[in-house]
């Protein structure tokens, strides 16, 4: 997934929004400011995000990413299982 370190050549780490869901990316020295000013980060829906000093920030970029791609993976993976019961039911009512 291309993000603002491929594009812009920018250290940047993956977030998602505690009140959309949505993903976004903060580049690490606006996420490092805003941990060391107790500030918060905002989704681009303008959702605050609070900063909370978590393991993974201990990672840097690349294996950050990779912690969001698992994460991400892993919902999609529960998606498409809930997807399939649902076929798996309307499949039952047309017969
Ligand atoms: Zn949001």
């Amino acid at each position: 997934m291309p993000g603002l370190t491929e594009i812009f050549g920018m250290e940047a780490s993956w977030h998602r929004c505690e009140e959309c869901g949505l993903p976004f990316q903060v580049p690490t020295y606006l996420y490092d400011h805003a941990c060391w000013h107790k500030k918060s980060i905002y989704c681009p829906y303008g959702h605050e995000n609070k900063v909370i000093l978590r393991t993974d920030q201990t990672l840097d970029g690349k294996e950050q990413t990779i912690v969001f791609l698992k994460k991400e993976g892993n919902e999609l993976a529960r998606r498409l299982s809930a997807a399939k019961g649902q076929i798996t039911k309307l499949k039952k009512r047309v017969k």
